[in-house]
């Protein structure tokens, strides 16, 4: 260390407090980075690698300027790393040896503010955790909107991973208690590819804590009444503390919620009912919010995303949702005006947050002006609706007047973004800068005036009065013209190829008093900016209320809208265990094909009741269990359904087990998937839950599978007592519903026609009598040497059945065919033996085909 350059200690001093994240040091227009730093830069910013003498041995550096960093940092935040800012917090003119320096921010993933790194319509979530034997509570906050939640969850390491993962969080903030838990961190890794930070305890002990959360927010423990709540919030403040290092007037409330409040959805269960991204390309078009997200604003967008992670369990909430929903939808007009201010209305959550952060510029400010001067008409259109519901939300619109005219009285129209360039401020807004910008049109119309009279005096008419950065003002003569000037008449000042530059002593003293005042009004203009960016961040509770209300309005308004355009109903909750559905249809399904061709289909469910549903592949089995998993959960977000009529007993959870999802990153075949998502649902579901469980059983073989299949079946009818719909192959179970009285048989039913199956999605009564799976091969393009041998073997392997099973009538007297007492060729015996012994879990269903 003795033998480094002052500013090299200065540089390590400072990395020290940050081992984990890029130092940017600020070197004059530079951000350089040393050491380590240097070469992973290097190599993940593909920027050139130099060395710097340090003093003791040349040190790898390399850097970035400072005008253009914020793409640097966007890219390393975006994968997935820690950026510290490093400036010079003294004038380097003043400074005696080395300018001090200080980290003046650390960017996280969890904590940008920054336009460009942000996605509009998505929040940008960092969710703090601490737990205490099995509880945990959770804390999520969006640094750029001003959000910020809290919530205990219990039921273990499971439930807190599948909340977490509603927040789909960027970076995950743990104590170091829990960093200790190797198991849960390493399963927090792998199922949500958020950046972990861990922050020490010691370093936010009980006691500061309650000091920072006492300063923040005053009344506090209304909202945390225990300490694991308290302890949450504390560690989730101390990290912004520490990585912002700013006041932070936007985030002044925080909100908490019973998780038991709103329907549970598991991670599987989002995925696989498609809720906010699809399930093929991972991208918002093809799932339920790509479908009902019509909003107006980015905010909107954001809180119909929330909605739909939350479905509610109340039923006046849900009533008071549907309320204005339906008077919109009786009224286009009104709807298609609500639209149009709405898009006038810009991100007033991130606004604020910008204003708070003290990041805002003048065109933030016309932004908010603008937005503002939306809402009095908006207020109208709502009023005069004539529907309670939408009145209330007008009752609640503050126009903020006095912010608006605030603005529209001080902020000049044409402002550029930058604050450093004056044109801020409109004209009468101060006497001082009124004066300041007097004197430099006064000193311009000067200007004018002398080169009209130099140019009388000489008889010069191309002379002219210019300006630029380095002489300042002066007169310049052709050198055509020069023999028209009196010799002495002006001061040599620069000579060009065609023309000289000249200046005079009094040119000089209205130059000093232009541009003194020049210098001063864009002082002044960036002071009285930032007074007025003051002023208006201490009403941002008022702003975030109205940015509330609108976002509420906005959701509202889209449901709506897709409610009106598709043709959906009011679906009638209630607090029973039915489930009624009249003509019904999967929304995301139905908007993808044309008018007309999705088919509707009814649900009738009463409590506990099994739905085992048959029927070939591709008859539509699993869109119609999605599409009353789809409508029960749309129905309690507040929105229409697609049906004809629909009556929603209320769902306090849906468990899926649908598709063969190989969890290959977490090492679980299909099979033990599958097993696993079953055993959560036969072990949490409460009568008020959902299942969906489709082709259970068919990751084994056929008689472990069936066995398997109808052992759940059975579990669920007699213990469990939840609505299910239950799809299968195995035909057999059909018979389930002799023994038990809530299993009923339906079936996707298909025809037969010239040979070949026709799927007419429509589920009826009664179980299906065929598979059509070697039709559904065909359909498929299997070459017809395969399809006519199955068919053989299909037909052999049921004549076999029947001769074995002399008639029988229970399920579990199939024997595999070695226990049957039918002859069998010794050919025959080879190469069942040869299947049995296939490792089916290893290896592709080609290879399958082709062995
Ligand atoms: P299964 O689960 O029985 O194998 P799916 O539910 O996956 O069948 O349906 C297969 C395809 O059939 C779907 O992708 C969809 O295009 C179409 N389909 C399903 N249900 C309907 C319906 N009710 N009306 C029109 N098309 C449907």
């Amino acid at each position: 260390m003795a033998r480094y350059t002052p500013m090299i200690k200065q540089y390590l001093s400072i990395k020290a407090n940050h081992p984990d994240a890029f130092l940017f040091f600020r070197l004059g227009d530079f951000y350089e980075m040393f050491f380590e730093d240097a070469i992973k830069a290097a190599e993940e910013l593909e920027i050139t690698l130099t060395s710097r003498d340090g003093g003791k041995e040349k040190i790898p550096m390399c850097g970035v300027p400072y005008h253009s960093a914020e793409v640097y940092i966007q890219r390393l935040i975006e994968k997935g790393y820690r950026v510290a800012i490093c400036e010079q917090v003294e004038d380097p003119a003043s400074a005696k040896g080395v300018v001090r320096r200080e980290v003046v921010r650390v960017i996280t993933p969890g904590t940008v503010m920054e336009e460009k790194m942000l996605t509009e319509k998505e929040n940008n979530f960092l969710v703090g955790l601490t737990c205490r034997q099995e509880n945990f509570a959770l804390a999520a906050c969006d640094l750029s909107t001003g959000e910020f939640y809290v919530t205990e969850v219990t039921g273990g390491p499971e439930a807190v991973i599948d909340e977490l993962a509603a927040y789909q969080p960027k970076e995950v903030l743990l104590n170091s208690h829990l960093d200790q838990d190797v198991a849960f961190k390493e399963h927090l890794k792998l199922r949500l590819g958020a950046l972990i930070t861990v922050l020490h305890s010691e370093e936010n002990s009980m006691k500061e804590v309650r000091s920072t959360l006492q300063e923040r927010f005053p009344d506090y423990r209304e909202v945390l009444t225990t300490s694991l709540l308290e302890e949450v919030a504390g560690l989730l403040l101390a990290y912004l503390h520490q990585t912002q290092k700013r006041a932070l007037a936007h985030m002044n409330r925080i909100e908490r919620y019973d998780a038991a409040r709103f329907m549970v959805l598991d991670a599987s269960a989002r995925q696989t009912l498609e809720l906010t991204r699809s399930l093929r390309e991972g991208k918002k078009a093809g799932s339920l919010l790509g479908l009902l997200d019509r909003t107006a604003t980015a905010m909107g967008s954001r809180l119909l995303k929330k909605w739909l992670d939350k479905p509610l369990l109340d039923i006046r909430e849900i009533e008071e949702r549907q309320d204005a929903v339906e008077s919109l939808v009786n009224q286009l007009l009104l709807l298609e005006d609500i639209h149009d201010r709405l898009k006038g209305v810009y991100d007033l959550e991130r606004l604020s947050a910008r204003i708070a952060y003290g990041t805002a510029n003048a065109r933030d400010l016309l932004a908010l002006c603008r937005s503002l001067e939306m809402i009095p008409d908006l207020k109208e259109c709502l009023k005069n609706s004539g529907s309670n519901a939408l009145k209330r939300i007008a009752e609640k619109l503050d126009p903020l007047t006095d912010v608006q005219e605030q603005i529209e009285q001080s902020i000049s129209e044409d402002a550029p973004t930058g604050l450093k360039e004056g044109r801020l401020v409109k004209e009468g807004y101060d006497e001082e800068l009124d004066r300041l910008r007097e004197i430099q049109r006064n000193g311009k119309t000067w200007i004018t005036r002398l080169e009209q009279r130099e140019r009388e005096e000489t008889g010069i008419k191309s002379l002219k009065v210019g300006f630029n950065k380095v002489f300042g003002y002066y007169i310049e003569v052709t050198k055509a013209n020069l023999r028209h000037l009196p010799e002495g008449r002006y001061q040599r000042k620069q000579t060009l190829a065609n023309a000289e530059r000249f200046i005079t002593q009094e040119l000089k003293e209205q130059e000093r008093l232009i541009l003194e005042a020049e210098e001063k009004s864009v002082e002044l203009e960036y002071q009285l900016f930032a007074e007025i960016r003051e002023q208006i961040a201490g009403k941002i509770p008022r702003i975030q209320r109205l940015a509330d209300q609108i976002s509420r309005l906005d959701a509202l308004h889209s449901f709506a809208a897709v409610s009106e355009k598709n043709h959906y109903v009011r679906p009638k909750v209630a607090n029973d265990h039915r489930i009624y559905i009249e003509k019904g249809r999967h929304p995301v399904v139905e908007s993808a094909l044309n008018e007309g061709e999705f088919v509707p289909n009814d649900t009738h469910m009463e409590a506990g009741q099994v739905l085992l549903i048959t029927g070939p592949n591709m008859a539509g089995k699993s869109t119609y269990m999605r599409q009353v998993a789809l409508m029960t959960l749309m129905a309690q977000v507040g929105c229409f359904v697609p049906a004809n009529r629909a009556e929603i007993g209320l769902i306090d959870r849906i468990f899926t087990r649908i598709g063969a999802a190989d969890d290959l990153v977490g090492g679980r075949s299909t099979f033990m998937v599958e097993m696993d998502e079953t055993r959560l649902a036969l072990s949490q579901a409460t009568s008020r839950s959902l299942l969906l469980l489709d082709e259970v059983g068919r990751g084994t073989s056929t008689y472990d599978g069936m066995a398997l299949a109808q052992a759940i079946v059975e579990y669920i009818h007699d213990h469990v007592g939840a609505k299910t719909l239950f799809s299968t192959h195995y035909h057999e179970l059909t018979r389930l519903d002799e023994d038990l009285d809530r299993v009923v048989n339906v079936h996707a039913r298909c025809v037969e026609k010239e040979g070949k199956v026709v799927f007419l999605h429509k589920l009826e009564r009664g179980g299906a009598d065929k598979s059509y799976g070697i039709h559904v091969a065909q359909l498929a393009g299997m070459p017809d040497q395969v399809i006519q041998r199955s068919q053989g073997l299909l037909e052999m392997l049921e004549g076999r059945m029947q001769s074995a099973s002399t008639g029988q009538l229970d399920l579990f007297s199939f024997g595999a065919p070695s226990q049957t007492n039918a002859p069998i060729h010794p050919r025959e015996a080879e190469v069942l033996d040869a299947i049995r012994k296939w490792d089916l879990l290893h290896h592709t269903p080609i290879d399958t085909i082709r062995f």
